[in-house]
């Protein structure tokens, strides 16, 4: 890619990322996505914001690496992350306990927040949990019972894996709801939360950034809530009938992001 004044990206001064169906399906990187990455670099800094919560940013960023889509850890900004950062801004250190997988722990331990028994704990955080059972929801209930507050760190329905979707971080978060207990907090996208935690991390102000994902409701939306500009790409969920039936319109929409980086915008 050659420097071009014209070129859409070039009014930016860094760049929010998704990373599923932006980056990699399921496990595997896109045609040309290192590349594209790359040259994103070459323009400002770039931060992947995800809603997965299963992983830290070092493990994020290892688990890229090896699959072929070389990440530094300050790249990556999970809901784990948001979540431990989120709560010692707005609450200080806490006690937690958790539903949820390695991130979690990994990011609120790192961030000194202290994890210990349900019953002792003043957040609950909720994200994706394949070990999942019925004696850890009567846990959470009875944490909850007693006073816990909830903070969910996304409520995705699903997430992608090269065998299918599975249940994402809402189903867990749909089993506390069914026994009463909603969120009290979500900083997963499209929560303005997640954003800023990202913007702040890029050091850079809402409107000299650009967003670029593949869900309107999410990745696009959240990204207009707090006034930046965004790119949607159609290598994931997101359909252009999709701009049409939800009114979210994106500044920019190219095919994926290896087009988008070659300037190669649809004229909608
Ligand atoms: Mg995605």
């Amino acid at each position: 890619m050659t420097p071009n004044c014209n070129h859409p990206l070039h009014r930016y001064r860094g760049f929010l990322l998704d990373i599923d169906g932006v980056l990699v399906r399921g496990e595997t990187p896109l045609p040309n996505a290192p590349d594209a990455l790359a040259h994103l670099r070459a323009i400002g800094p770039v931060v992947l914001l995800t809603n997965n919560s299963t992983k830290s940013r070092q493990r994020a960023a290892t688990h890229l690496s090896e699959r072929g889509l070389p990440v530094s850890p300050d790249e990556v900004i999970p809901s784990s992350f948001v979540a431990a950062r989120y709560l010692r801004t707005e609450h200080g250190l806490v006690r937690f306990w958790y539903l949820g997988e390695g991130g979690i722990p990994e990011e609120m331990a790192l961030t000194g927040h202290v994890l210990v028994e349900p019953l002792h704990a003043e957040w609950i955080v909720v994200g994706m949990d394949r070990a999942l059972t019925y004696a850890k929801l009567a846990q959470a209930l009875r944490a909850l019972l007693a006073g816990a507050r909830l903070l969910a760190t996304n409520r995705d329905a699903t997430y992608p894996t090269k065998t299918g979707l599975v249940p994402g971080g809402g189903a867990v978060v749909g089993a506390l709801e069914g026994m009463g207990f909603p969120p009290e907090v979500v900083v997963g996208k499209p929560s303005p939360i997640a954003y800023h935690a990202a913007l702040k991390a890029l050091g850079i102000a809402p409107e000299e950034a650009l967003m670029i994902g593949d869900r309107l409701e999410t990745d696009i939306a959240g990204g207009h809530s707090v006034g930046m500009n965004t790119a949607l790409v159609l290598s994931g969920i997101s359909t252009v009938a999709g701009i049409e039936q939800t009114g979210i319109r994106p500044t920019w929409v190219a095919p994926d992001l290896a087009a988008l980086v070659r300037g190669e915008v649809l004229t909608l």
